[in-house]
């Protein structure tokens, strides 16, 4: 079997008590640096009693308040930063998926260690310097495109970064370049992949990409199954969010494609009960909570990521030592709560990737008639689905509802629509269309 280069041995394959032994360390000099830099952290702290003294062993971060969104945005522009503006040498901001964009800011020193780690999660998913890595995430205030393009850079991949939209430009690149890395959404890739086939490119021959690095939104197991297929390349996960560096955080190995790791040098990891807040046991699933132990300009004290996951500390295949983090389900804030009923999109894009006749492009569209809450799903079949007799569409109906049903013991409008019919995103897909916050 194909063996990837680990990108850092030292730290990525670590024995624990040399990832514990370290975690504490940098815990403490993190807590002590935030604490005598960072006014707003210095009121926080003294405000739930706790100095950076009382920090003797890892299991004491539990001591420490955590930082939210809404710290950033109280403190925006640069409230939370350790260093004057005039140090810094990158500022990003988040999406602003959920509300006004929160302000990043790096350091020399930040920009070099972000790199390191970005260089070992594309190691870890395959890239090499012989590789053309096509960057279709955003340029700009999004930690995505720059952030990739350095890391790609460092272990001497030649970066393409057409950036996000154009795609008869990005397919044109990708033909002639011979491209062999896509970066982009998991939701974008589904994008190319229908329109390689409706351009009638050949893979093998027009296409030649090898590794689909997708990250940035919730995405399933079958959608990968399906990007892989349809764009004839290896696709692993990987996740970041603006307020703890961007992309980075963790990331799946190609061997393995079990799990993202998480560089635990630099981060620590905890996954709570998002009502209680407590540890949940090794594996189960709750709110991931992330401390990094490195940033310089901004520090940030157990930021509650609200992304739901598990962690495992099961040694994985590829010989990495360090936890690995599920697939995200998805933030607190995209469930839907319909009659009651918790609904998360990607338990709604599990079924109709499992089944035959769908096409990866779908939306969730929540109603209120009355006082009654009503979910459609919103599929476009694919091309074949729909040149079928009419029966076979109300037979997929039908099973669509039926499977939909059983897993959120809820059920839903299912609306088979035309291919080619719903829009299509360049960066995060938006699976929802939520009218009953428009009433
Ligand atoms: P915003 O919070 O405005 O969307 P970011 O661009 O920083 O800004 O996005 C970070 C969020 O994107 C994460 O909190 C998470 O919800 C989502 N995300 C990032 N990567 C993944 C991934 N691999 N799987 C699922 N969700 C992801
Ligand atoms: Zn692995």
């Amino acid at each position: 079997m194909l063996q990837h280069k680990i990108w850092d041995p030292q730290w990525e394959c670590a024995d624990r008590e040399t990832i514990r032994r370290t975690q504490l360390a940098r815990l403490q000099e993190t807590v002590a640096y935030a604490y005598d830099r960072v006014p707003y952290y210095k009121a926080k702290f003294d405000a739930a009693g706790v100095l950076p003294a009382d920090i003797r062993c890892l299991e004491d971060i539990r001591l420490l308040p955590f930082t939210t969104k809404q710290d950033f945005r109280d403190t925006y522009p640069f409230g939370l930063f350790a260093v004057p503006p005039a140090e810094l040498i990158r500022i990003h901001s988040s999406s602003g998926t959920t509300g006004k964009p929160t302000v990043v800011g790096y350091t020399k020193h930040d920009l070099d260690t972000w790199v390191e780690i970005l260089a070992r999660m594309v190691s870890q998913a395959g890239v090499t310097d012989r590789d053309i890595a096509q960057i279709s995430f955003g340029y700009g205030m999004f930690t995505g495109g720059f952030g990739l393009h350095y890391g790609l850079e460092r272990v001497g991949a030649t970066v393409v970064p057409v950036s996000s939209g154009n795609t008869d430009r990005q397919l044109m690149f990708m033909v002639d370049f011979q491209s062999t890395v896509l970066i982009s959404t998991p939701s974008y890739a589904a994008y190319l992949a229908e329109q390689v086939k409706d351009r009638g490119l050949k893979l093998g021959e027009d296409i030649v990409l090898k590794w689909g690095l997708f990250g940035a939104e919730p995405w399933t197991e079958g959608m990968r199954q399906r990007i892989q297929t349809s764009l004839g390349l290896s696709a692993t996960d990987n996740y970041g969010m603006s307020e703890l560096c961007g992309p980075g955080v963790s990331g799946e190995c190609e061997i393995a494609k079990s799990g993202m790791h998480i560089a635990e040098d630099l981060f620590i990891w905890e996954v709570l009960d998002p009502i209680t807040r407590e540890p949940v046991p090794e594996g189960e699933t709750g709110e991931l909570v992330v401390t990094p132990l490195w940033k310089e300009a901004l520090p940030v004290i157990r930021y509650r990521t609200r992304d739901l996951t598990s962690v495992t500390l099961e040694p994985c295949r590829c010989g990495r030592t360090t936890a690995r983090m599920s697939r995200v389900k998805g933030r607190t804030d995209d469930m839907l709560i319909i009659r009651g009923v918790n609904v998360f999109p990607t338990q709604v894009e599990h079924v109709l990737m499992e089944t035959e006749g769908t096409s990866p492009h779908y939306l969730l569209v929540v109603t209120r008639e009355g006082s009654l809450d009503t979910l459609e799903v919103w599929v476009e079949v694919s091309e074949k689905m729909f040149s079928e007799r009419i029966g076979k569409m109300h037979e997929l109906q039908a099973l669509l509802s039926k499977k939909i049903h059983t897993i959120l013991g809820l059920s839903a409008k299912i609306k088979l629509v035309e291919p080619q019919t719903l829009e299509r995103s360049q960066g995060k897909a938006k699976r929802v269309l939520d009218k009953r916050n428009l009433e």
